[in-house]
């Protein structure tokens, strides 16, 4: 299943994956160009001071303002045709910083329940102008990166249950499946022994496939 991924996808996951290790939010995100050459990545910093950029350690270090601070348009004029790629629904900031560097195709791994702010781009007469192409990838996209964010709020030494109690509400089974495998130590052993994001997410897909009827 992970070789079937796309290689956007891939490192997009690996990225999120290696914010989990580093114990920040779990989200990763790439942007290519128009020959599916990744030209800027970046992964949520917010909780990871020592990471090297300017705004590591602050709540602007989400994986897409990394990724998009890199770019400077004039190396990149036809970013228009450029895709970012981001493993959960861009916030409102992300999406605003988007919009501003002039990326117009987005595709999601998963929907986010709390700060997932795509609708802004029917919102306005302006916005609307920009003509987004958005989608959203496989489900499986989707499950994998909300088993990582609940994993991530389960081990946060704080654990924010009303967080996971709002992602549990937009997919049970995710959840379900993120907090098994952290009350199973699974999570514990993938960071402590460098699992690779292609193992991790491989174990994690197995684990969503049992769980409730309708296997095909
Ligand atoms: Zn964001």
């Amino acid at each position: 299943m992970w070789e079937n991924l796309e290689l956007s996808w891939q490192r997009t996951l690996e990225l999120a994956w290696e914010a989990f290790c580093v114990g920040t939010v779990p989200v990763g995100c790439v942007i290519v160009d128009t020959e599916c050459r990744i030209v800027a990545e970046g992964r949520n910093a917010i909780y990871d001071r020592d990471y090297p950029w300017p705004f590591a350690g602050s709540n602007l270090a989400h994986a897409e303002m990394m990724a998009l601070s890199r770019i400077r348009e004039s190396e990149h004029p036809n970013i228009r045709e450029y895709t970012l790629y981001t493993s959960l629904e861009p916030c409102p900031m992300c999406f605003g910083a988007i919009n501003m560097m002039h990326v117009r195709r987005i595709r999601c791994g998963a929907r986010d329940a709390i700060a997932g702010s795509l609708v802004l781009a029917e919102a306005t007469p302006y916005l609307r102008s920009k003509r987004y192409t958005i989608e959203y990838g496989d489900p499986v996209l989707e499950d994998f990166q909300l088993v990582l964010v609940a994993a991530y709020e389960l081990s946060d030494s704080r654990p924010r249950d009303r967080v996971v109690a709002i992602y549990e509400q937009a997919n049970p089974r995710a959840v379900a499946v993120g907090r098994k495998l952290f009350q199973s130590g699974y999570f514990h052993t993938a960071v402590q022994e460098s699992f690779s994001a292609g193992r991790v997410f491989t174990d994690v897909v197995k684990e969503l496939q049992p769980v409730g009827a309708g296997k095909v």
